[in-house]
Order: C-alpha cells, then structure tokens, then sequence
C-alpha cells in the first residue's frame, strides 16, 4: 500500500514534509501546490511538479491525502474545511482557544464528503496534547503543566519586529530551572507566568537609525527595550532579557529554528494518598517544521486508514487509534514494541 500525498502550501512545513515523506516507505508525494507563481517554488523531490493552489480539485483521484501546510493563524480556520470537503485531509491548527470551532466547521464539511480529516496534528497541539491525556486517565488525582521551550516563538519575535527602528529580532522562550527542578520534585504551587519561562530577545536595530554619537544609540537601544519588557501580553507578566546584535551576528547564531518542552503530571495513588508519581516528557528539537511535517506524515497515515475503514469526519490525535499512525501490522507491533 502507498499513500498518495499531497501538500499544500510550501513553507517551513511544506519542506518539512518532503523530509518526512523520504523516511517513510509507504508514503509518496504526488504533488506540491503553492498560492504563489509555481515557477518560483523549487522543490526538493525530483519528478515531482508544483501546482497553483487553484488547480488542486483537479487532483481528487490522484492524491488520497492533502497535508496542509498553510498558516493556522491566516489560512486553515477557511481552508481545512474547504479542502476537506474534496480530500482526506491533515492540518496542524494550533491556535488552541479555536480548535472547539475549527472542529465543528471542518466536521461538517468532512462528514458531507464522506472523507476524513485529522486537525491540530502537531506537538502542542498533537503529542503533547497526548500525553497530557495519558497522564490524566491514568492519574486522576493529580496535576499537569507544561513548559515550552528552550525554542523560537515566531510571535514574540514577530512583536518585537513590529517596534519602530527594529529591522530584525528573535525571541526565545525558556523554562526556569528552578521551576523545572521544583516540578520534578513533585511540588506543583505557586508557578505563575512568570516563574515558569524566561523569554529572552536578541534585537537588530535599523542601522540608518543610528547615529554616530553614542548616548543616542544608547537612548534608542533602552526606548526599545522598554517596550519590549512593557509589551502587554507578549512580554510584561515575564522575565524578560533583550540583547542588542549585529544583523550578521543573528544570521549567524539565530537562524536555526529548534523548539521543544516538557509535560509534566504528578499524582498520587494509596488509601492515604500516600505513593506519588510523576510522568515527564520531554522534546529538545533542533528544527521545530521538520518534527511537526514529521508528526503530520505519520497521521496522514492514518487519515488514509480511517477513511479506508469507512469512518468520516473531523479528528484529533485523542480520537485516532495508536497502531493507524505506524507502518507495521499490529502483528509486527506485538512481536516487537508492545
Ligand atoms: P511558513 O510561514 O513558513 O509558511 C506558511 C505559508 O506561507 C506557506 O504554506 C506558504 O504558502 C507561504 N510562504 C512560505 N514561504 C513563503 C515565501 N517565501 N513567500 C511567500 N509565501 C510564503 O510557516 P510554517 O511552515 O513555519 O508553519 C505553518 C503553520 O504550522 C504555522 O502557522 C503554525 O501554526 C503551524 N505549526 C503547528 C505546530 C503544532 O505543534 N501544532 C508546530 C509548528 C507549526 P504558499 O506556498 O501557498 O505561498
């Protein structure tokens, strides 16, 4: 059996994907499609075309599963359901206060075609989501929390881009030790927003700002700062740390796009509560895309199952059985993994 995979979109995850698709002998990607001029996408894959996005209907025999790549902020909340409604289909929404929405809208649509689509497949939305839920079943007298990072947040460093005389920045942000540590002891109180992650901010300024006199660079660089620390939201409930670099230095030291984090539940079992236990899981990712492509390879999977087996409609990871997203027989799985 080989699944047929469309990806629509081609970003950092778009790319991702083709990775992904490489390491997994039953997948092959049979298209690429882009809302930009197709011939100024160049992919990795040879003997495969890139298609404008508009011509995509016109693939439904050609391709079993589209993996969307597209932003969840601006595309999936319209296209997810859009495209479901002529293709099995995989995303990974993560703006988590609307998955309840995005569900319902791409459930209908889904439901309609008769075919299947698996939302928020990533990591956080996705494996940690997962795991969260593993904890809980199995320790429902107890408490979870999760930490984020050491890793890029595309939005804080979007923010800090958005301040005037910033050309470029990154933000990262980073788990406490101290609150890490405290977690692993089982104690779970007092962990606020801001005892939990630090961010830290590496900034370049717009250098035609700069003049040669020093007390007004140094006026400019502490303007930015402070509104980088007083940003509502984004900054003022945390510790935050701004580093002012050269344009070459963020290229050079910044460019790369690792993530991770960690899930934490502690509970307790016995007649006095007495035994505690702590679950911990951890990601440490050197690129945050290839892993997420990755996680949306294996669901595609068994999107394609899920529909082979005649089930329809919107998914997420808690609905989708463990053995549909690998490519070995449950025989193999009993014999080697269980
Ligand atoms: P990108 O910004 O790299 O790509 C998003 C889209 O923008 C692409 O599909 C592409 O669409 C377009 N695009 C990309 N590069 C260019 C370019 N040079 N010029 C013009 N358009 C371009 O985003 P990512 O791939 O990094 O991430 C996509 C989404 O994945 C994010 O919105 C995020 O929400 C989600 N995500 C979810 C995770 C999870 O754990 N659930 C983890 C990580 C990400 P087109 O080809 O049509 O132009």
């Amino acid at each position: 059996m080989t699944v047929k995979i469309g990806i629509m979109g081609y970003g950092n995850l778009g790319k991702g994907l083709e990775y992904a698709i490489m390491q997994n002998s039953d997948l092959e990607l049979a298209a690429v499609f882009t809302r930009r001029d197709p011939k100024t996408v160049s992919i990795i894959t040879q003997n495969v075309k890139v298609y404008h996005a508009d011509d995509v209907f016109d693939f439904q025999d050609k391709i079993d599963v589209l993996i969307l790549c597209t932003s969840s902020a601006y595309d999936l909340p319209k296209q997810t359901a859009r495209y479901a409604s002529a293709f099995n289909v995989v995303d990974s929404f993560d703006t988590h206060a609307k998955i309840p929405e995005h569900f319902k809208a791409v459930d209908i649509a889904a439901k309609n075609a008769d075919k299947t689509a698996v939302i928020a497949a990533g990591w956080d939305p996705g494996m940690f989501s997962l795991n969260r839920l593993y904890a809980q079943a199995i320790l429902p007298d107890g408490d979870s929390c999760t930490f984020w990072g050491k890793g890029i947040s595309q939005g804080h460093s979007d923010a800090i881009r958005h301040i005037a005389n910033v050309k470029d920045a990154r933000q990262y942000t980073i788990p406490k030790e101290e609150a890490l540590k405290q977690v692993r002891s089982g104690s779970f109180e007092n962990l606020g927003i801001r005892q939990k992650h630090l961010r830290e901010c590496f900034v370049v300024i717009d250098e035609t700002k700069l003049c040669d006199d020093e007390k007004s660079v140094d006026i400019l660089k502490n303007e930015i700062e402070h509104k980088i620390k007083s940003m509502p939201d984004y900054f003022d409930k945390y510790d935050t740390k701004v580093h002012f670099i050269s344009e070459e230095d963020l290229i050079k030291k910044h460019s790369g796009m690792p993530h991770g984090g960690f899930v934490f539940h502690c509970g307790t079992t016995g007649k006095n509560r007495e035994n505690r236990h702590i679950i911990e899981y951890s990601l440490k990712l050197d690129s945050n895309p290839e892993f997420t492509a990755s996680i949306l390879a294996a669901y595609a999977r068994a999107a394609y199952r899920l529909n082979k087996d005649g089930v329809s409609g919107a998914k997420t990871v808690f609905d989708i059985a463990p053995a549909y997203i690998i490519n070995k027989t449950g025989e193999e799985l009993r014999s080697t993994i269980l």
